[in-house]
């Protein structure tokens, strides 16, 4: 079936869904409450069956273009805050990273959005066939289907995020009691990275000197990026997720990306699988021959994957900076590190 659709939205999930219901011969408008997109951000890692929803939409060419294959990446995998290797991450052909103001602009290509215009009241929107909740993380169009009662949690932990000049000589995560530190590269001469503690609220600036406490005695890669810190361009935050929801959908509306599942970041899945629930609700929407039957069709082949997923994701971070039992968690990730190495030559933190 068509109609008309309008989205709650211009991120990551909202543009994906914008441009697979155009696909399938909707009529889209894109409402989003901020100015423009952002023309800065940091990299996301997108796996392979992202990278098959945005073949699907039309622009996994473009993206691929953009991204950063992690098999160019160098040497990567998991280590201690001293350098001690726990697992290699060999060449997996299968991740991209992609900055996050790419891909916006890539997927915003051609879709009708109209820039400060938040949607404060959805009573405004009867009348069009279908809502798309692509609201993110504190939704107001999850709040008007579900209550307060499925607010985002916090999940006591807080992030550091940013890209800095030039690359580093060691890339992947390093895994301490109550703390981690992510790089990745971000282009021919860029790093992303990222850093967690599992502390409760946010921190006050400066935080270059908070990063330099925390984390300016570990391996070079780390200390390389710390050395390269601007203080302006360090992104801080407190993790929150999204507790599971009953359904995804309720009357007209459907919730897609972090409106529907925000997850720890762990697993780096959040912008994956927002992109992969535009696809899937225009297909289902798509085959059907009325918005509730496709609205039912996608709350099944979405919600217990994507939910599943946010459990890991949250073991995943337990078990990056974990305060106990740390010592065997090394030895486990060593052994079937090497095993796999020996197997298949490459280990997966993909699920
Ligand atoms: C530290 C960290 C690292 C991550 N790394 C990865 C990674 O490597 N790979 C990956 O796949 N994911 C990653 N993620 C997750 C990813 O960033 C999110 O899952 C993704 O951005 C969700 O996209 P979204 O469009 O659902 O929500 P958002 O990006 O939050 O977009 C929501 C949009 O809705 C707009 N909006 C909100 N309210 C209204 C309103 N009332 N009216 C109109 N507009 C409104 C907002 O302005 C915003 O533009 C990471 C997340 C974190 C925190």
């Amino acid at each position: 079936m068509k109609g008309n659709a309008v989205v709650i939205g211009g991120g990551i999930g909202g543009l994906a869904a914008a441009r697979a219901l155009a696909q399938h011969g909707w009529a889209v408008a894109v409402r989003e409450r901020s100015p423009a997109l952002p023309a800065t951000g940091t990299s996301l890692g997108m796996w392979p069956e992202a990278l098959e929803a945005l073949d699907e939409i039309g622009v996994g060419r473009r993206v691929r273009e953009a991204a950063v294959r992690v098999s160019d990446a160098g040497s990567a995998g998991l280590r201690t805050p001293a350098g001690r290797a726990l697992v290699e991450l060999g060449g997996s052909g299968g991740l991209y990273l992609v900055s996050r103001s790419a891909l916006l602009a890539i997927l915003a290509d051609g879709v009708g959005i109209t820039f400060s215009d938040g949607v404060t009241d959805q009573r405004g929107l009867a009348g069009v066939d279908l809502v798309v909740g692509a609201d993110g993380t504190f939704s107001g169009t999850r709040r008007t289907v579900f209550g307060e009662r499925y607010a985002a949690r916090t999940l006591g932990a807080v992030a550091w995020r940013g890209t800095v000049p030039g690359t580093v000589s060691s890339y992947g995560e390093t895994w301490a009691p109550g703390a981690m530190f992510g790089i990745t590269p971000a282009g021919p001469d860029a790093s992303n990275w990222y850093a967690c503690l599992d502390a409760g609220g946010t921190f006050k600036p400066p935080h270059r000197q908070h990063l330099q406490d925390v984390f300016g005695s570990w391996r070079s890669g780390v200390t390389e990026v710390l050395d390269r810190l601007e203080e302006g361009a360090i992104l801080h935050h407190e993790l929150f997720e999204v507790p599971p929801l009953p359904s995804f959908v309720g009357g007209n509306t459907a919730l897609v990306g972090d409106a529907a599942h925000a997850m720890a970041p762990f697993l780096g899945r959040g912008a994956c699988e927002a992109i992969v629930d535009g696809a899937v609700l225009a297909k289902c929407l798509g085959n059907a021959a009325t918005v509730a039957e496709g609205l039912a069709a996608y709350d099944r082949q979405r919600r217990g994957k994507t939910q599943r997923m946010a459990a890991m994701s949250r073991r995943m971070g337990r078990l990056a900076m974990m305060r106990r039992g740390f010592v065997a968690r090394n030895a486990v990730l060593g052994a079937a590190g090497s095993v796999l190495r020996r197997g298949q030559g490459l280990f997966r933190r993909q699920p």
